[in-house]
């Protein structure tokens, strides 16, 4: 099967994130022979500046007619773009993992878990209005919503270490955490073999740092899930290695958890790590939707490549080497080849 990826490069450090996975997809289409082509779609705050709009008509077509996107970093057109990306294919769950990695400074070497972050409701929907010199936001949380994340998060969970927490603050939000908590509850029921419990979102973010080790699986709801992957992120040694799924029925954008990063942008010293190992995840999703063994594999030696230059040292300044983002695309690229066989 031949795969349509759209790629959106995106601003700031994203050309830079950019080329250097496409240096791992090569790899990985040259020794995997994982057939896919590459359509570059355009949007963000670049593409604003140049066509005056920041997601045109163009690339959501593009998006429409491929299997998966996989998308850089946005600036500050990023709720016009992935916000806008997310509601309109109906990405509903974010997956953010968050896997300790050898040689990168983590709180500790056994961190292996998953953040599922209900994507499209909650205070993001963008519902705020001024009233009478007051300020107000609206909170969706429907039930559908709940059900479908939940669900989600289950069999993520059952294909891991089967545990589940579901994090809210059902004791103050008694109406929107409070149907959030119950819909968690009540489809828990359905999977006996995955051990359920519920913390407050507090408690989580101390226990985030106290004890990353116990969490497996967590889900939680959108603004929640924002602050706790990016807390999750930094425990295990940076946003520089955070990946995302954004994931619905039909679709997928795979993209950093990080924003642009326009401090370190032209400099050649990005970390781009986040996108390749979101372009695992992307290989991941194909494989498992499509039922090819070949994207499984693929996702898996791209896994395994990170893993195996981080071990041999090679490192970007933010994890304190002096890898340039170039050379170490290269050597992930170099070490896919060696680990497909093919040196
Ligand atoms: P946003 O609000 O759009 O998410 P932000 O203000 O949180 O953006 P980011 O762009 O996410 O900021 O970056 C925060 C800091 O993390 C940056 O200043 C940068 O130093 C660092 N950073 C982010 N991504 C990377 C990366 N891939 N490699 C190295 N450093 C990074």
């Amino acid at each position: 099967m031949r795969y349509r990826i759209a790629l959106i490069r995106g601003d700031g450090i994203g050309p830079e994130q950019s080329a250097a996975t496409l240096k791992v997809l090569s790899a990985v289409r040259d020794c995997l022979g994982v057939d896919f082509e590459i359509v570059e779609a355009e949007a963000g705050d670049t593409c604003l500046q140049q066509r005056g709009v920041a997601l045109p008509e163009k690339t959501i077509e593009l998006l429409k007619n491929s299997h998966a996107c996989l998308k850089g970093p946005v600036g500050e057109s990023a709720a016009d773009v992935i916000v806008r990306l997310r509601i309109m294919f109906d990405l509903y769950a974010n997956v953010r993992p968050a896997k300790s990695l050898p040689n990168v400074p983590a709180l500790r070497p056994d961190i292996d878990l998953v953040i599922v972050r209900e994507n499209t409701e909650d205070l993001y929907k963008g519902y705020e209005y001024e009233f009478d010199g007051a300020a107000i936001a609206l909170r969706v949380i429907t039930k559908r919503g709940c059900e479908r994340i939940a669900r989600y998060a289950f069999e993520l969970a059952r294909r891991r270490r089967r545990k589940l927490v579901a994090v809210h603050k059902a004791n103050v939000m008694k109406v929107t955490c409070g149907l959030f908590a119950r819909t968690c509850r009540e489809t828990s029921r359905n999977y006996p073999d995955v051990e359920y419990s519920e913390m407050y979102v507090d408690a989580a973010a101390m226990n985030l740092i106290r004890k990353p080790q116990e969490f497996d699986v967590i889900v939680t709801t959108n603004m929640f899930g924002d602050i706790l992957s990016d807390e999750a992120a930094q425990v295990v040694g940076g946003l520089g290695l955070a990946p995302a799924a954004n994931i619905g029925e039909d679709f997928a954008i795979f993209e950093p958890v990080h924003g642009c990063a326009p401090d370190i942008a032209g400099k050649n010293i990005a970390n781009p790590t986040s996108m390749v190992l979101s372009s695992a995840m992307m290989f991941e999703w194909l494989g498992t939707k499509y039922g090819d063994s070949r994207c499984l594999e693929a996702s898996n030696v791209i896994q395994r490549a990170v893993e195996k230059v981080l071990s041999g040292g090679v490192l970007t300044p933010d994890l304190g080497g002096k890898a340039t983002t170039e050379k170490f695309g290269e050597a992930l690229a170099a070490a896919v080849r060696a680990l497909a066989g093919k040196t």
